[in-house]
């Protein structure tokens, strides 16, 4: 596994439950991931000592974050079935390659402008508001300023941080965000899990609810548009498609990971297969097959000091004495303002009730 996040933690738990033994490269030695990992490879991802290494410990190669850097991912695969490959990882970690790609193959995306320059941005941007995005190394909404107002447009060359070039992209008036995991696997078979529904915070991902509370026209317009674009990609493994309901007939892409997301934790506990499993199988080439849904479930990310509130047995005892709750933390040594430390799953029926539930326990974490 490239990257040792808590997504490559998942992955690796469903690897050795499996009976696979897991290496895994970061270049941080507490990595979330390393906590299940036979191999521990702690350089940095340009050290070529390690890339033999590696390459010559595993027999087959995902990865877990978008960031690593392609040109390892073109070594690695020359040797050893790397899925993803570089050509999802390519188009996933460059913003202005991946809305070209959706834009070339058809699929709608919102209207936005490449700059180079902060300054272009009185130019392009006309009708506000607009939000600029770095290109690359962007995530939970790091690296992106929203332009409410005209002066704050013109004011915005001097906030502007990081290398362009920049994307500046329309704000999108959605009724609700949805994601759409796809696997494909390297025969072409390619399956999609119900749509989640999902509530940001700041541009983090706060709260993800499965089902989606769509109608069955709109969930399956979802999981299609999802669809297409991952065969579109071509490239096996699993992948999430975000996207924006503007309204029952308008569904925008937003962006791909080529990698599970955090909006599918939940498949560990309310489907037969989890999106992790999925990783396994299509790396070492097992079926992939259509998950059956086991429950309703809401996720509640568990962000930055809200890991220190939780850590309190009596907040902790708080939250699972519902039975609906099932904990999961990431082991990071430190905290971060708006950093994921861990989520919790609530599994039952009812969204509705789950949702409350959720919210209740996000105001037990909030109090200091
Ligand atoms: P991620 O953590 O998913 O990698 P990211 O930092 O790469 O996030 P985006 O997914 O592009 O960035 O944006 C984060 C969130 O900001 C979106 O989920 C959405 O809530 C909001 N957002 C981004 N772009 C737009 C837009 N054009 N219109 C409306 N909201 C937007
Ligand atoms: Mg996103």
């Amino acid at each position: 596994m490239l990257g040792g996040g808590q997504l490559g933690g998942f992955f690796a738990e469903a690897a050795l439950r499996m009976g696979y033994k897991v290496a895994v490269w970061d270049p941080s030695e507490t990595a979330p991931a390393k906590r299940f990992a036979t191999h521990k490879f702690n350089t940095p991802f340009n050290d070529a000592n390690t890339l033999n290494e590696f390459v010559s410990t595993v027999d087959a190669v995902s990865l877990e974050w978008e960031n690593i850097p392609v040109e390892l991912v073109e070594s690695i695969q020359s040797h050893k079935p790397t899925r993803p490959s570089s050509k999802s990882l390519g188009l996933a970690q460059n913003r202005i390659k991946e809305k070209q790609f959706l834009r070339d193959n058809g699929f709608p995306v919102s209207e936005y402008q490449v700059i180079s320059r902060p300054s272009d941005l009185v130019k392009v941007v006309q009708e506000l508001p607009w939000i600029v995005k770095t290109a690359t190394m962007g995530y939970d909404g790091h690296g992106q300023w929203r332009i409410n107002t005209e002066q704050e447009r013109d004011h915005m060359s001097s906030q502007i941080t990081g290398e362009g070039p920049w994307v500046a992209e329309r704000v999108v008036p959605f009724e609700m965000e949805l994601s759409v995991v796809v696997v494909q696997g390297a025969d072409g078979t390619c399956i999609t899990y119900p749509a989640t529904e999902n509530k940001h915070e700041n541009g983090i991902l706060r709260m993800s609810m499965c089902p989606a509370r769509i109608d069955p026209s709109t969930e399956l317009a979802a999981q299609n548009l999802a669809k297409e674009v991952i065969k579109s990609i071509g490239d096996p493994g699993v992948f999430c498609v975000e996207l924006f309901l503007v309204n029952p007939d308008q569904i925008l892409v937003n962006e791909i990971a080529p990698r599970p997301h955090n909006s599918g934790h939940h498949t560990i506990d309310s489907f037969s297969i989890s999106q992790y499993e999925h990783q396994v199988r299509a790396l070492c080439g097992l079926s992939i097959s259509q998950p059956i849904r086991i429950g309703s479930t809401v996720l509640l990310n568990v962000l930055g000091d809200e890991a220190t509130t939780l850590s309190r047995v009596e907040t902790t005892d708080l939250i699972l004495k519902t039975g609906r709750a099932r904990i999961y933390m990431y082991g990071k040594e430190s905290v971060r303002p708006g950093r994921k430390m861990g989520h919790i799953i609530f599994s039952g029926d009812d969204i509705e009730v789950l949702e409350k539930e959720a919210s209740e326990a996000l105001v037990v974490l909030s109090v200091r």
